[in-house]
């Protein structure tokens, strides 16, 4: 008699995701966690033995029952973190919860463990044989996660960095908690049509399905009542459509003072935070926080971020200027009172009006030029141009978890696989996650006998289901977005490193992450390519040229306002973690507002605590990081206009140029750093020139 392994425990292979229930779920991960605990006991044993003996240690005795470790723990709770995100129900997050915290145990144990430490130390100082270098990468970037862990760190004052790591785990979820119950606590009841007028018809069914569900059984969009909430589905279209200026106004001032009053008043938290961020920089031998998050990054340090800062603000500040007067401008043609003295809840009503009059753009009527399999041709084509592969749909040749989901083959030209990966496009509300996401599946492996184990991805996206006969039908929007999704899926497909610590996007700086995935986004607005998949999905008639010349001019609309916008926030979160102190003489809102002056081209009215709300930073794993996204558009711009310089129709050229994107950035991953990277493929450094003349951002000359 045979017994199988259960479908969670086998560690290799595309997963059964049929097979994989709750029940399963809790049976088994204990399971799991208990034998690779033991594993990793062994492991520490046998690497003791050998540090207290004559011989060096070589890199597969430390790396290879090390990554086994790592790989059977990522593919199994792997598969249920996919399903929790995908096929969410009850039982399944119950499950999952519970066994969060054991998951995270184990590997708090790996990255804490002294004796691990000792050992990667001794294979990086004097290893067995040669290292190379994508080998000394890895381990310098595993001994500096293990040392911002606190492996370092012995007594009195370890105990204080474990207490201090703990206390700062508890306010971010408190700060997260606060920004949360602020938003869903503040509701407006609308019962008047004056009230909502100018918001279209998606807004009004959103507000009167919240005064449903608070209790209103017989609104409705057309007679209301409509229930206003801070939550940006609801929040944003007003600020946008509505024309009651008051309300607006009330909503606004709500909005950018949550968490900052009575029970939910998040600025004790924010001193806090700051003050223990700094003590823990500290006992880990760094100036500030700041520097301890840039010691993981691509920037070198806090004067490199601030320079990068400095010039993409240098660049919107007149644009955004210029921006604001032209809001004036038409609200003056609309003759209302405030049109010379335009309050920050007017913005983004008059930008709409703006953007109306001056693109004429209905972004909801260009979708029947977007149907999916329309998209995904022209998405496979391009890649096919780009990075010389092939990519073929594989249905039913793998296990799906819904019957949305597709999978598909990715092929040299010459036909070798070379990776798969999974579509589950569409939003399915009641068991799948929000937003746009690539994971991975299966990781390039090379197996001791010599055969290889293929990539594969999963790409997830939340766009318009089909109706009946008709497909799916995108708006633009969710076209870039699986674009994006599909740069993330290609890094992980195309690698060509062997170690798994660093293939695909694995050990990728936080900061260069985004480059492959924005970069993929440049090529919705190319002629080219855009005019080759738009197709409408009745008549096949292509997109009009008019349509595209107005997707395309309407890109860099108010991009001065939007750059400094971000510009504000990065530069807020990168000095309140570098130079705020207690002493400091002034409150974290206090310097954000010095900030302010040359960041905004409006100044924050009193009620605007926005830090209080800044999850980003406080909540999530964006702390002395929000630069990031700035950084990698940098990059992912700078990149394509190197596409831009051989000439967009220039087709050997566009060839020539895919394939080195393909051979450095997304073959070579996290081997190298990404400095490195972008050089080999630029032949030169980043520059920010691409970034501010694609957003528009250079005075005429
Ligand atoms: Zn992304």
């Amino acid at each position: 008699m045979t017994t199988s392994i259960s479908p969670l425990l086998r560690g290799k292979g595309l997963p059964e995701f049929q097979a994989i229930s709750p029940e399963l779920v809790s049976q088994d991960i204990p399971v799991l966690l208990e034998q690779l605990d033991r594993a990793f006991s062994e492991l520490e044993k046998s690497l003791e033995s050998a540090l207290a003996g004559p011989s060096r240690l070589s890199w597969d005795a430390v790396m290879q029952p090390l990554q086994a470790i790592g790989e059977r723990l990522r593919w199994s709770w792997g598969v249920v973190s996919h399903l929790n995100g995908v096929c969410n129900s009850p039982e399944l997050r119950d499950a999952h919860a519970t066994q969060q915290p054991d998951v995270v145990r184990l590997s708090n144990r790996l990255g804490q463990s002294q004796i691990l430490h000792r050992a990667l130390e001794s294979l990086q100082s004097s290893p067995a044989d040669p290292l190379n270098a994508t080998q000394q990468r890895i381990l310098k970037s595993e001994l500096l996660s293990m040392q911002q862990r606190g492996v370092g760190l012995s007594g009195d004052e370890k105990a204080a960095f474990n207490r201090t790591s703990e206390r700062l785990a508890a306010l971010s979820t408190q700060f997260g908690n606060h920004v949360l119950d602020a938003t869903q606590q503040w509701t407006l009841k609308l019962t008047q049509p004056n009230e909502v007028e100018g918001l279209p018809q998606r807004a009004l069914e959103a507000l009167a399905a919240a005064a449903r569900e608070a209790g209103d059984a017989e609104a409705s969009a057309e007679s209301g009542p409509w229930l206003l909430g801070l939550d940006m589905p609801r929040y944003l279209p007003f600020l946008t459509h509505a024309k009651n200026r008051a309300l607006r106004e009330q909503a606004y001032r709500a909005h950018v003072g949550r968490a900052s009053e009575g029970e939910l008043d998040n600025r004790a938290l924010i001193e806090e935070i700051l003050t223990l961020r700094r003590e823990q920089a500290s006992r880990l031998g760094y100036a500030h926080w700041a520097d301890l998050s840039l010691s993981a990054k691509m920037a070198d340090d806090v004067p490199a971020v601030e320079a990068l800062l400095e010039e993409l603000r240098a660049a919107a500040y007149p644009a955004a200027e210029q921006e604001l007067r032209d809001l004036q401008a038409i609200a003056r043609e609309h003759q209302v009172p405030e049109a010379d003295d335009l309050a920050p809840w007017d913005v983004a009503y008059w930008s709409e009006r703006l953007r109306q009059s001056r693109f004429d753009l209905d972004q909801e009527a260009l979708r029947p030029w977007f149907p999916l399999p329309k998209v995904l041709d022209g998405l496979f084509s391009l890649c096919s141009r780009l990075f010389d592969v092939e990519i073929v749909a594989a249905d039913g040749e793998a296990p799906i978890w819904n019957d949305d989901v597709r999978f598909f083959r990715v092929k040299r030209s010459d036909g070798t696989p070379i990776a798969g990966f999974y579509l589950d496009p569409y939003s399915r509300p009641a068991s799948k996650r929000g937003g746009a996401w690539m994971d991975e599946c299966l990781g390039l492996k090379k197996q001791p006998d010599g055969s290889v184990v293929l990539p594969v991805a999963y790409l997830i996206c939340n766009q318009t289901p089909p109706v009946g006969d008709t497909p799916s039908l995108m708006s633009f929007e969710e076209v870039e977005t699986l674009f994006h999704e599909f740069g993330h899926g290609l890094q992980h497909m195309l690698t060509t490193v062997e170690e798994p610590e660093a293939a695909g996007i694995s050990n990728v700086e936080w900061d260069a992450v985004e480059l492959p995935s924005q970069f993929m986004e440049n090529w919705c607005l190319d002629h080219a390519t855009l005019m080759g998949m738009a197709r409408h999905w009745q008549t096949g008639e292509p997109l009009p040229e008019s349509e595209f010349n107005k997707l395309r001019s309407s890109r860099t609309f108010n991009a001065g306002l939007a750059t400094l916008r971000q510009v504000h926030f990065a530069l807020s979160d990168l000095r309140l973690h570098s130079q705020w102190t207690p002493e400091l003489g002034v409150s974290p809102d206090g310097l954000r507002r010095e900030i302010a002056a040359t960041t905004t081209v409006m100044d924050p009215i009193p009620e605007d605590q926005f830090l209080c709300a800044f999850g980003h930073i406080f909540a999530g794993g964006y702390s002395a990081g929000y630069y990031s996204y700035k950084w990698a558009e940098v990059l992912s711009a700078d990149a394509f206009s190197a596409f831009e310089e051989v000439g967009l129709d220039q087709e050997d050229q566009v060839r020539a140029t895919g394939a080195r994107f393909r051979d450095t950035v997304l073959s070579l991953g996290g081997s190298r750093s990404p400095a490195e990277v972008f050089e080999a493929f630029r032949g030169r450094p980043a520059s920010t020139e691409a970034l501010i003349r694609h957003s528009g951002l250079v005075a005429a000359a």
